[in-house]
């Protein structure tokens, strides 16, 4: 039987490492599929339009939303950032595991939308080692980096909502941890409902021959 795929929900504060560990996993394993967002934030040296965001200007965001093209959409630090619906749902379908890299509102968003979504949420191995590895990164303003360290604060807050952490200190390590974490998702009881009822049904038909 063909299965779904699952849609995996990453977050962390900005500087925590996600979006080098979302290309380590595409890189090492098959069967995922990373959701490229929009956004109408100016891209960074080095972001190539799709292949990090779409950038946009705040009247296509609209429109964009408009047209319910966005199955989320959050304001993270005075720019819009959305997830394009149409990707998702043919991945989805198609058995891939999806991954969104997106903040807590859209995450909180994405859980009521989509019950059976993963939530992951990716910790530095230290406060300290955040502000090295955003400072570090050396794309942000000193100020804009004050901004995400209190932006980050706030989201700590609701770390709890989210189903499972991983503490992103040794790359390789996290990015192996990330993948057994959404391999054995696959085997919960709850997301293969469809496939115990089958089975069930076939046993009907081989012990007592009634369908
Ligand atoms: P985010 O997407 O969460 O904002 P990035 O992936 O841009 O974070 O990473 C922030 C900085 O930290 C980058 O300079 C990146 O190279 C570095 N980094 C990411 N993961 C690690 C790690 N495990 N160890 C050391 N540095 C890391
Ligand atoms: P950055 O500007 O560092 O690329 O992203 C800022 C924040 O926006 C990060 O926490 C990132 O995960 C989040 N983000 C990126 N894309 C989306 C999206 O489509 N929706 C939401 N809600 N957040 C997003």
């Amino acid at each position: 039987m063909k299965r779904k795929g699952i849609l995996v929900v990453v977050s962390g504060f900005s500087g925590a490492g996600k979006g080098t560990l979302m290309k380590n996993l595409v890189k090492t394993y098959d069967n995922y599929a990373l959701s490229i967002s929009m956004t109408t934030r100016q891209p960074r040296e080095g972001e190539e339009e799709g292949r990090e965001y779409f950038f946009v200007s705040e009247e296509t965001f609209k429109e964009k939303m408009g047209q319910d093209g966005l199955i989320e959409f959050a304001c993270y630090c005075g720019n819009y950032y959305g997830t394009p619906r149409e990707y998702v749902e043919t991945q989805l379908e198609m058995g891939k595991d999806v991954l969104l890299e997106i903040e807590i509102q859209g995450a909180l968003k994405v859980k009521k939308k989509y019950p059976a979504a993963l939530l992951i949420f990716v910790m530095p191995p230290s406060a300290e080692q955040l502000k090295k590895r955003l400072a570090g990164r050396g794309t942000e303003t000193p100020e804009v980096i004050e901004k995400r360290l209190c932006r980050a604060l706030e989201e700590a807050k609701g770390i709890e909502s989210y189903d499972y952490i991983v503490v992103n200190d040794d790359l390789e390590m996290c990015t192996r941890e990330l993948h057994s974490i959404i391999r054995a998702a696959h085997n919960a009881v709850g997301r293969n409902e469809e496939w115990i009822e089958n089975m069930r049904q076939e046993l009907n038909v081989l012990v007592k021959g009634e369908k």
